[in-house]
């Protein structure tokens, strides 16, 4: 199963919204195939094995990382394949708790072929965390990025951020741009750095529609954003209210997505936007908002992983951000407590990689 595990993950950023999902077929302990899901559309981790097989798969135990799917999607069903291949035994780690693909268990074992479910199951399911997320709760699977000082400051007290972190973890925050579905900021961030939140310099696994929470609509047309939305696709989030505004029509022309959300206090509702994000298939999102976005986040328990990229210099001053902003933010420090944190060193920084939330299961 570890073997099955290490390449479900070669497909990250390439198979979403569908799972990543590896396969090992093997006979008395040798493999005698062995694949996994390469591409949204693509045959799946099954049918790769089955295709990749060194000698009749008759008899032999397929290891999986997900419940082989049974319906009829972009491919036919794997229970099929693995049925009219005549395979002895399935080990799946994880059950599929969509409605759409899940069953395939039941019908593997109607064809009289032994299944075991929940082999490596924790560490699978860490794997299939974002399919699972966007499955079992209808919304992405979040991850938040911030860079800050050794003091704690994403800005300096004008709201200069742009040089705390080094030039190889920028490169990190390009390669994990790279297979997002959707990269979320709030306006204050789009007017105080105007970021572009493209890729740049890496290989490019998807292209992320661009997220701006914006409750006032206060983007400006000028920004990098608007001015690049009709190469790249971008999206605001706002009131109701402003939909009708004739701003709102301009940025329209220009090729952004106006659409409108929930909204508390004149903010928008995180949870709605996500839903909203969740129904066009988004699978992984990136914040990289400032403290407000950052905040109304961690305070909604919407963030899934965390990575803080630390960076040793020292801005100093009591005016500088924090990632926390505004009132009753101890209660969110205290509910910010990473089940794993994996460290790791680039240059001058240091990456703390957390996860903050349990898996969801069926
Ligand atoms: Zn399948």
């Amino acid at each position: 199963m570890q073997r099955a595990l290490a390449l479900a993950r070669k497909g990250e950023g390439r198979v979403e919204p569908n799972p990543m999902v590896g396969c090992v077929i093997a006979r008395r302990g040798r493999v005698i195939g062995e694949g996994y899901h390469r591409r949204f559309g693509g045959p799946h981790a099954e049918v790769e094995a089955l295709t990749s097989c060194v000698e009749e798969p008759r008899g032999a135990t397929v290891y999986v990382s997900l419940e082989p799917c049974r319906h009829h999607g972009k491919t036919p069903p794997c229970t099929e394949a693995l049925i009219e291949a005549r395979v002895g035994r399935v080990v799946a780690a994880v059950a599929d708790p969509s409605p759409l693909s899940g069953g395939g268990i039941r019908e593997l074992r109607k064809a009289g072929i032994a299944v075991e479910v929940g082999v490596g199951e924790t560490e699978a399911a860490e794997v299939l965390a974002p399919f699972l997320t966007r499955v079992a709760l209808g919304r992405p699977y979040v991850i938040a990025k911030w860079a800050q000082s050794l003091d704690g400051k994403l800005a300096t007290a004008t709201g200069d951020s742009k040089w705390i972190s080094g030039e190889a973890s920028r490169r990190q925050v390009h390669r994990l741009r790279a297979r997002m579905d959707a990269i979320l900021i709030g306006s204050g961030t789009a007017l105080a750095d105007d970021p572009m939140l493209t890729a740049r310099d890496v290989p490019v696994r998807r292209r992320a529609v661009r997220v701006v929470l914006d409750g006032r609509l206060r983007l400006s047309e000028r920004s990098q954003l608007v001015v690049t939305a009709s190469t790249v696709p971008t999206m605001v989030f706002t009131s109701k209210a402003k939909v009708g505004l004739s701003k709102a029509g301009r940025l329209a022309r220009r090729g952004v997505e106006v659409a409108a959300c929930r909204t508390h206090r004149g903010r928008p509702v995180v949870a709605d936007c996500l839903r909203r994000l969740s129904r066009r298939a988004v699978t992984n999102l990136l914040v990289e908002g400032g403290p407000t976005i950052l905040t109304s986040f961690l305070k909604a328990g919407l963030v899934d992983e965390a990575w803080a990229f630390v960076s040793p210099k020292l801005i100093g001053g009591s005016d500088g951000p924090g990632v926390l902003a505004g009132k009753g933010v101890a209660r969110v420090a205290d509910a910010l407590i990473p089940r794993t944190v994996v460290t790791r060193r680039w240059e001058a920084d240091t990456l703390f990689r957390m996860r903050l939330t349990e898996v969801p299961r069926s």
